[in-house]
C-alpha cells in the first residue's frame, strides 16, 4: 500500500508526480516470476511512462522494450537496455525512424502495413542489413474497453485484416532484406475480461495453422500488452493478477516447438506506483456543488479529459467529516474536470490531494497547454 509522507510533501512545490518505487519493484517481481515459470518474454512498451528513474528499475529487473516511435527506441538505447531487447511498432514510421532502428540493430520491427514493409526493405538494402519483421495482425477480437483504447476490431487503424494475411505474405516473401519471423497483436488496453486475451489465443492457434500449412516459420509469437489494473481499488489491488494473465496464454497457446511468447506490458507494470499530488487553491460553492480547485490540471494528466477516464481522488491532509466536490483544474476547458461528485472530508485551501494510479499514461502525456510548466517527479526512495 502506497503511503504518503506528508512532512517531505509540505518541502515540495506542486503539482507532481510521486511514484512509489518499492510497489513498482515488487510488480517487477511479480511479472518476472510468473513470465519466467513459461518462460515468456516481456517488453515493457515505454509509451506508458519514459521517467528515467522508472526506467532504470525496469532494466535492472531484466525487462525488454516496446517502442512505437524513433525517440522512444533512442530513449530506450540512452537508458540501456540492449537493441536486441526492442521491438519497434506503429502505424506510421518515418523513414529516419526505420533508418535509426535498423542502425541500432533491433530485435523485431512490428509491421503494419505493406507499403510500411516496402520501404523497410528498402532503407534496410541502402544500410546492407536485413530486417527482421513480425506482422501485425488484427484479429478481430472486442476487447470489452473503451472505444478509443480498442485496437484490434476490423475498423481500427492497426494491423492487417485476417482476409489480407495471404496476399500481404506473399508480398513480404519476395522482398530480399526483409526476414518475416513473427506474428504481433495487440488488441486494446486496460483489459480486464480474460475471456477476450483466450478468444485472442484462438485467433492465434488458426493463424498457426495457415502459416505452417504454407511453411512459414514463425519463431515469435508477440501477443502484445492491454493487461487493465483496478483503478478503483489502487491499494486493494496495488499489483495486477500477472499469475492469472500469463497462465491463459500458457493453457490456451497451441505452440510449436522452438517458438518464442513476447509481451508488451505498460499500463500494468507501472500505473499503481504513480499519483498526482496536487494542491487545494480555492473551494468554490456554487448553487448546485461545490468545486475544490486544485493546482494540477488536464496538462498534466489528460487521462479523464480524455477518455472521461476514473481515477480514484484522496484528500491526504483532511480527516474532517465527508462533502462531495467536484475536483476541477485551473485550465480554460470544461473537460478540465478530475472527477465530479467525488467524495472527500471536509476540503479547503492547501490541502494536499493525491489522484492516484497515475504512473501509466500520465506523465508522459503531459502537455504545455496553457504555457503551463511539466510537473517534476518524485521517488519514495
Ligand atoms: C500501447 C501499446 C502497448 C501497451 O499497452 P498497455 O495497455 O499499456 O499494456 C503494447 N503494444 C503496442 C503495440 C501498443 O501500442
Amino acid at each position: 500500500m502506497t503511503t504518503f509522507p506528508l512532512e517531505r510533501f509540505a518541502q515540495i512545490e506542486t503539482p507532481f508526480y510521486y511514484y512509489d518505487t518499492q510497489l513498482l519493484k515488487q510488480t517487477l517481481n511479480q511479472v518476472v516470476e510468473q513470465k519466467n515459470r513459461y518462460g515468456f518474454h516481456v517488453h515493457y512498451a515505454v509509451k506508458a511512462n519514459a521517467n528515467q528513474g522508472l526506467l532504470k528499475l525496469i532494466r535492472e529487473a531484466g525487462l525488454g522494450i516496446d517502442c512505437v516511435s524513433g525517440p522512444e527506441v533512442q530513449c530506450a538505447i540512452d537508458n540501456g537496455f540492449s537493441p536486441q531487447s526492442i521491438v519497434f511498432a506503429g502505424v506510421g514510421k518515418a523513414d529516419w525512424e526505420i533508418r535509426l532502428a535498423l542502425e541500432a540493430g533491433i530485435r523485431c520491427f512490428n509491421v503494419e502495413s505493406l507499403p510500411e514493409v516496402q520501404i523497410i526493405n528498402e532503407i534496410a538494402g541502402s544500410l546492407n542489413k536485413r530486417a527482421t519483421v513480425a506482422l501485425r495482425i488484427n484479429p478481430n477480437v472486442d476487447a470489452h474497453t473503451h472505444q478509443y483504447i480498442t485496437t484490434g476490431l476490423e475498423e481500427n487503424k492497426f494491423g492487417i485484416g485476417l482476409t489480407e494475411v495471404e496476399s500481404v505474405v506473399a508480398e513480404i516473401l519476395k522482398l530480399n532484406n526483409i526476414e518475416l519471423k513473427g506474428m504481433h497483436f495487440h488488441i486494446g488496453s486496460q483489459i480486464t475480461d480474460m475471456g477476450a486475451f483466450q478468444v485472442l489465443c484462438m485467433r492465434i492457434n488458426e493463424l498457426q495453422k495457415w502459416f505452417e500449412t504454407n511453411h512459414i516459420k514463425i519463431e515469435i509469437v508477440n501477443v502484445g500488452g492491454g493487461l487493465g489494473i483496478d483503478y478503483e481499488h489502487p491499494d486493494q489491488h496495488a499489483i495486477p493478477t500477472f499469475e492469472e494473465y500469463f497462465s491463459v496464454f500458457h493453457r490456451f497457446l497451441e505452440l510449436r516447438d522452438g517458438q518464442e511468447v513476447h509481451f508488451e506490458l505498460g499500463r500494468s507494470v507501472v500505473a499503481q506506483c504513480g499519483s498526482l499530488i496536487t494542491k487545494v487553491l480555492y473551494v468554490k460553492e456554487g448553487r448546485k456543488k461545490k468545486f475544490a480547485i486544485v493546482d494540477a490540471g488536464m496538462n498534466d494528466l489528460i487521462r479523464p479529459a480524455l477518455y472521461h477516464a476514473y481515477h480514484k481522488i484522496e484528500n491526504i491532509t483532511s480527516d474532517a467529516p465527508t462533502e462531495q466536490y467536484d475536483v476541477v483544474g485551473p485550465v480554460c476547458e470544461s473537460s478540465d474536470c478530475f472527477g465530479q461528485s467525488v467524495v472527500l472530508p471536509q476540503t479547503k485551501r492547501g490541502d494536499l490531494i493525491a489522484i492516484r494510479s497515475a504512473g501509466a499514461y500520465g506523465e508522459i502525456m503531459a502537455s504545455h497547454y496553457n504555457l503551463r510548466k511539466f510537473a517534476p517527479s518524485y521517488f519514495s526512495e
